[in-house]
């Protein structure tokens, strides 16, 4: 990991506007002249650097926010795409076919779960989740059909952690692509180094954090993108979740500050989670000594970034968990929406929101409890002032006796 700094390989890109303005042009159009039908044709084969054909293939405004977080993730290019789904959905569909297997874990973003459970057994890809904090188990269910390991850094919503370069040895001794979504951990963890073959994020999360739009990235080798994109048989260029120019511009704006974003997130979510498990209260945080995987998490990190924005509190009962969500937005202490990375605090009950896809008993079995709250602190200015808010309406609620 020495010498990798996420964060200055973003920074040390540079770019100019068509006029020489300290912004790139932002391309707005969706098609492109070309002054020969030669070259015209050599686009549309693959093998013209530099042309441009059609945005749904490729824009320029795009292919800057590929190149800045390619960078970001140290892998040889990416393809951002309209959502995190968007990226998600053509990479497993690009690497799988009728026949194949993944081995994923089962603490997934719901989505992610529900598309591996219920759509893609339509076209027989076939998925056993597994606890992927169990190396021995991810590997026994590797059968001769599998071509993918899935999993997510940090989970969406238990927060476990993935130890990737354990994942990167099975996945290598058995042949398998070992894909990352490392939505919850940008710059705090660069699975590429780790070993991961490709890195998935939902840029609708920290890496834009304004909440304002959806977007989603896959970086990984030349190699692989290119077959992404290929026009005869490329999933993200046949579905077309493509990110339109105007946004990714504005995405790449947001993407410069997210090294201050992200040590602040990690800042608060630690003051937090150290104050509220010293109060009593059930509390998931990688940055904690009590998380299973803390001394692994420790490991994998870039330092500065810290443990990340998520924790998690277990209320006990989901009545309870949705009054004092309800409490916390009244005194504007963040809001009770889903989402995560935004400049306020966000918490959502997952059982009942974005983890609801998951049937009830997989629920239980993988300890995702009805009182479950799944907070993505924000940037607070004084936390610690947040803090006693925070507990005033734990008080009235009798969640915190004194
Ligand atoms: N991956 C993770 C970990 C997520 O939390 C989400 C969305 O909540 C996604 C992927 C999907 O991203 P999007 O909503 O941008 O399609």
């Amino acid at each position: 990991m020495k010498n990798f700094n996420p964060a200055d390989n973003i920074q040390d890109l540079q770019y100019f506007g068509e006029f020489g303005g300290v912004n790139p042009s932002i391309s707005d159009s969706s098609t492109y002249t070309f002054l020969s039908a030669k070259t015209m044709f050599d686009t549309f084969e693959g093998n013209m650097e530099g042309c441009y054909l059609y945005s749904r293939h490729s824009s320029p405004s795009n292919l800057y926010l590929d190149k800045a977080l390619a960078a970001m993730e140290g892998t040889e290019t990416a393809n951002v795409s309209a959502s995190g789904m968007g990226a998600i959905t053509p990479t497993l569909l690009q690497l799988c076919g009728t026949g194949d297997h993944i081995v994923s874990s089962r603490t997934i973003y719901g989505g992610t779960y529900a598309f591996l459970k219920n759509f893609t057994p339509r076209l027989g890809i076939k998925t056993t989740f597994v606890d992927i904090t169990k190396l021995d188990v991810v590997e026994a269910a590797i059968t001769p059909e599998t071509k993918v390991l899935y999993c997510e850094t940090v989970s969406n919503p238990l927060l476990e952690v993935a130890d990737i370069e354990g994942l990167s040895k099975i996945a290598k001794r058995h042949n398998l692509t070992l894909v990352v979504d490392n939505t919850f951990s940008p710059l705090s963890v660069s699975p590429a180094r780790l070993g991961a073959d490709i890195v998935i994020h939902s840029l609708t999360k920290y890496i834009n954090g304004s909440s304002d739009t959806v977007g989603g990235v896959t970086c990984a080798s030349r190699e692989f993108i290119d077959s992404l994109k290929n026009v005869n048989s490329g999933a993200s260029m046949l579905l077309g979740p493509t990110m339109d120019s105007l946004r990714s511009a504005s995405v790449m704006k947001n993407l410069r500050t997210l090294h201050i974003r992200m040590k602040q997130h990690s800042h608060n979510a630690m003051y937090l989670a150290q104050r509220f498990e010293k109060d009593g209260l059930k509390t998931v945080y990688p940055g904690l000594e009590s998380h299973p995987s803390h001394e692994i998490y420790k490991t994998m990190i870039n330092p500065e970034y810290g443990f990340g924005g998520m924790m998690t509190l277990d209320i006990g009962t989901l009545a309870k968990a949705n009054e004092l969500m309800e409490l916390m937005q009244a005194k504007n202490l963040g809001y009770l929406a889903v989402s995560l990375g935004f400049y306020k605090t966000l918490f959502s009950a997952p059982g009942t929101s974005t983890s609801s896809e998951i049937p009830l008993e997989e629920q239980i079995e993988m300890g995702l409890t009805d009182g479950l709250i799944r907070f993505s602190i924000g940037l607070d200015n004084n936390i610690e002032r947040s803090y006693q808010m925070m507990r005033a309406c734990m008080m009235e609620l009798n969640i915190l006796i004194s």
